[in-house]
């Protein structure tokens, strides 16, 4: 059982069934998650006896750090973490002036097939636990010495498709015995799983969603992200409006902005369209090209000029500023690039 993902009603189930105080619990909940110890030899205050029968009964879960790099240009920082069964997963630490966002893993790999994503091309190989999505951050507020205070799930993998782990993992990070992250804080990124994005509003969690949509028409929208093969656009924007309708948080709408493909002044008109009336702000990003597709940038003024037309017809939006990008690459491509590295040898 793997003890960090545990909450602190079941940890306590856990240590009376050993025979241990309540209290105990409470000790080990507080080494876990908020003095985020590496390992049981670390938690002090806990006799001995306890500490090899823990071991004896739980499995300690803690990423090893492989690789940090930090961009010259913005002080971004891009980790490379190495999983307890071997394989790597990438999380991102990003400076705002409001604060410290880090960008975190849902899963090794991932299955949806985004054209335009790195984090795809290998496929999925596992969901990630729980306690691997926590330790990300807790493991990047220690190694940066920094205060982390938002959470973004927007790396490698889909989190509505490891949505139970994902749960347990939203409620531990914004536990007030833990680190206590806001739930105002967190953004939980998909590429538009229907049934999920219900359930989750039904959660009424105070977390942001944010919408891959990327295109105006289904039909665009297919070419782009297979997931839409599966679920049509009409019913992904209804999910979002019942989002809004349990939580009254505004949904958040990404659209990868990629030349020639949907950046016209037509897909604009579109887009507002299909946004019109609804509770929302759009984050325009100017597609990151990656090494295995030939998906480029539009040019600058083709961006500024797609985001006054959505402006024209009252829709908030932005341009998301690039970090990092002389560290990173596109989404998922420091993971990709250890990979072919290990497999060569
Ligand atoms: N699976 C989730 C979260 C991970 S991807 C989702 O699809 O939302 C996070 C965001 O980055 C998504 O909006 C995704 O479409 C976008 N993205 C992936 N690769 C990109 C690239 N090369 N350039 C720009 N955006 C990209």
């Amino acid at each position: 059982m793997d003890i960090r993902s545990l909450t602190i009603e079941e940890l306590t189930d856990q240590m009376t069934a050993l025979g241990e105080k309540a209290f105990r619990a409470r000790q080990l909940y507080q080494w876990m998650h908020e003095k985020l110890a590496d390992g049981f030899d670390e938690m002090t205050n806990l006799p001995k006896e306890l500490r090899a029968r823990l071991k004896e009964n739980f499995t300690y879960t803690h990423l090893e750090p492989e690789d940090r790099r930090i961009s010259a240009v913005d002080q971004t920082e891009k980790y490379l973490f190495r999983l307890p069964d071997g394989d790597v997963i990438e999380s991102v630490l990003m400076r705002y002036h409001h604060g410290n966002s880090v960008c975190i893993s849902s899963q090794a790999g991932c299955r949806m097939g985004c054209r335009f994503c790195a984090s795809t091309i290998g496929g999925l190989t596992r969901n990630l636990l729980p306690s691997e999505m926590l330790d990300q951050v807790y493991q990047i507020q220690k190694i940066s010495g920094e205060r982390v205070s938002n959470v973004v799930v927007m790396g490698t993998g889909e989190p509505l498709d490891n949505y139970e782990n994902l749960l347990r993992f939203l409620r531990l990070l914004t536990d007030e015995h833990g680190l206590h992250i806001s739930q105002r804080n967190v953004t939980v990124s998909t590429c538009g799983i229907v049934e999920k994005i219900r359930a989750l509003a039904e959660e009424k969690l105070q977390i942001t969603l944010a919408l891959s949509l990327h295109a105006s028409s289904q039909e665009k929208r297919r070419r782009l992200m297979p997931v839409a093969n599966r679920y049509e656009l009409s019913d992904v924007l209804d999910a979002c409006r019942y989002y809004f309708a349990c939580t009254g948080r505004r949904v958040t709408f990404e659209y990868s902005l990629v030349g020639g493909v949907n950046d016209t002044d037509q897909d604009a008109r579109e887009l507002a369209g299909l946004l019109m009336g609804l509770n929302c702000h759009v984050n325009l990003i100017p597609v990151n090209p990656i090494q295995e597709r030939d998906f480029v940038q539009p040019d600058p003024a083709v961006v500024q000029d797609f985001k006054n037309k959505l402006e024209k017809y009252r829709i908030n939006v932005t341009i998301r500023r690039e970090m990092g990008r002389d560290i990173a690459g596109a989404c998922g491509q420091l993971r990709r690039r250890r990979k072919e590295r290990e497999e060569q040898v």
